[in-house]
């Protein structure tokens, strides 16, 4: 007698023992139940006790890790500022009494992009290429991406993927697949916290490890960094500096993010979304091109991004990942892996029509009656933080609810 097709499916999943674990097979599934069911691979299950608790902030370098011991007591001259709240959440008192002559260029607080701090670099948050949108996204990578992946793909599309440490450590195969298919990987933290809100020893671990996650999963060890809700001051600013980690901000916000928990409706973020478009054709980037915060964060997100993405294909002469706005051709340490040039990048898509295709589609497109592109410089203290607060730990909320939802099955 056999053994119906449900109970199969019940025993694999509880066994581990699914046998699409390889990249490719991870690739093709197109069911989001499947996509998001747990699974574990051999190099990361080996690897579990050299890294901290998935899903926990990391508050102290697990004390047999004598490398990131050691890595992380050679850093000197971490700039004393004091950590501006605790265990990752900022306090209200901080907020509340921190000086309006913003002396740790705390970009929560003023969108401060230029370090005080002599010898720092300052952070990016646009792209030097005019009439170019540096192409991103926070927060993966989410279990269920592969629609969106299959549509980038589709357009022969790369970019800029910041990915959560954590999230890399429980669906290693989704991080793979942004490596084989040739987006940037960057660097989001390992619990998603406010990293002002962290000691010295937790804002290096939180970097740390996720940039280790990235590296054991993809093989690649990523340069950049992307903190979560922008929350950097000098100080983590030098912590980053000291691991090799480019501190990556944003200009404008579609505010994506603010849906899955109704502080902001889809037709909020397609204002933000029209209102990037009609500033391209107003000329606002024909000096230097734009960056804006979009999500890997939930299905909504994705899909949002894959409906604008003619609109954005037309209004802009190119879409590249950050890496290659800025003509970085080896991102990552590893120097086997090259990145094209922006040059190249671009005459190889003109020469295959790939960036007109699809452009042009719009429904009404244009009209654009919506917010202007928010800019964290322009808004006050209080509002600023507020608005930023309520995103703290969210991503990783989500892919909990998932997981909780997969393993309830
Ligand atoms: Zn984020």
């Amino acid at each position: 007698m056999h053994a119906s097709p449900f109970v199969t499916v019940v025993a694999l999943l509880l066994f581990g023992a699914r046998a699409e674990q390889t990249e490719q097979g991870e690739a093709a599934l197109t069911d989001d139940t499947a996509q998001c069911a747990p699974y574990s691979i051999a190099v990361v299950a080996n690897a579990l006790s050299s890294f901290p608790t998935i899903g926990q902030p990391v508050l102290s370098i697990p004390a047999n890790d004598t490398a990131a011991l050691a890595k992380f007591k050679a850093i000197t001259g971490i700039p004393n500022i004091q950590p501006k709240g605790t265990n990752g959440v900022l306090s209200n008192d901080t907020i509340n009494n921190y000086p309006a002559t913003d002396p740790d260029c705390w970009w929560t607080a003023s969108g401060c992009l230029i370090p005080k701090v002599s010898g720092l670099t300052p952070d990016t948050a646009s792209v030097p290429e005019p009439r170019t949108l540096g192409y991103g996204f926070d927060d993966g990578p989410f279990c269920s991406h592969n629609e969106f992946y299959n549509y980038l793909s589709s357009k022969n599309q790369k970019a800029t993927m910041f990915y959560i440490g954590t999230n890399v450590m429980w669906f290693p195969l989704q991080a793979q697949r942004a490596a084989a298919d040739g987006h940037e990987i960057c660097v989001h933290t390992w619990s998603h916290r406010a990293m002002t809100a962290l000691t010295n020893e937790a804002a290096f671990a939180e970097l740390y490890y996720t940039i280790q996650a990235i590296k054991l999963v993809t093989g690649v060890t990523p340069q950049c960094w992307r903190p979560p809700m922008g929350d950097v001051d000098d100080r983590i600013r030098y912590i980053a500096s000291k691991l090799n980690l480019q501190t990556i901000l944003w200009k404008y916000d579609s505010f994506d993010w603010k849906v899955a928990s109704n502080q902001a409706t889809p037709t909020d973020v397609q204002g933000h979304y029209d209102s990037l478009i009609t500033a391209v054709g107003a000329g606002t980037f024909d000096t230097v091109g734009a960056i804006m915060l979009t999500h890997e964060l939930t299905n909504y997100t994705m899909q949002t991004a894959v409906d604008n993405y003619p609109k954005l294909a037309a209004a802009f002469d190119h879409i590249v990942p950050i890496a290659v706005a800025q003509n970085k051709t080896q991102p990552y340490v590893e120097t086997n892996v090259t990145f094209p040039s922006f040059a190249a990048y671009t005459a190889s898509r003109s020469s295959t029509g790939s960036n007109s295709t699809g452009a042009g589609s719009g429904s009404g497109s244009g009209s654009a009656k919506g917010p202007s592109p928010s800019s964290g410089s322009s808004q006050g203290i209080s509002a600023g933080i507020s608005l930023r607060l309520s995103y703290a730990g969210s991503s990783l909320i989500a892919a909990l609810t998932l997981l909780g939802a997969a393993l309830a099955l």
